[in-house]
């Protein structure tokens, strides 16, 4: 079974999620596996658990979408630890299917996390990568990439949003 992906107004995207105590273990792998495959399914470069409604401190990134096993990443408690230069480019969520805006976010960006035997590792990525490190770890904060537009495109975006859920287009 493939996991559904929340959509915005579910409150477990807007609050911090749990962090990750036990590694290692068979569960873990299979809920990793059970990460990627909506990943893939939607065709996103990134998700975070709570979009599969699971307030957990894991995130699956993958910017080749299965095309490329070297890109193939999970992030375990992630703490960004280093961003630098800036970039401006269009950015969507999963979880706010058919909307997408210019985000600034920074160019390149060092993000600390544990693997899923709990170790910890330091990974920096430029563009992509580091807008996904970025993105992937505000889910895990609670915070959507609509916190970092401004208060007019997201008012006017939520008033879309509302007119969906209202026309039952939102599920
Ligand atoms: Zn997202």
């Amino acid at each position: 079974m493939i996991y559904p992906i929340v959509k915005y107004g579910d409150p477990v995207l807007e609050r911090e999620a749990d962090t990750v105590t036990e590694f290692d273990t068979p569960e873990l792998q299979a809920f990793l596996n059970d990460m990627f495959e909506p990943m893939y399914a939607a065709k996103g470069v990134g998700l975070a658990a709570p979009q599969i409604g699971v307030s957990r401190k894991v995130a699956v990134i993958d910017v080749s979408n299965g095309e490329n096993p070297d890109d193939k990443l999970v992030l375990i408690n992630p703490r960004i630890v280093r961003v630098e230069g800036k970039q401006v480019g269009e950015e969507g969520c999963l979880s706010i299917p058919g909307f997408r805006e210019q985000v600034r976010r920074g160019r390149v960006v060092t993000v600390l996390a544990q693997n899923a035997k709990g170790e910890e590792f330091e990974k920096t990525g430029e563009d992509l990568l580091a807008r996904a490190f970025l993105h992937e770890t505000d889910h895990l904060y609670g915070r959507l990439y609509i916190t970092h537009i401004s208060t007019l495109k997201r008012d006017l975006m939520k008033r879309k949003i509302k007119k969906l859920q209202r026309a039952g287009d939102w599920t």
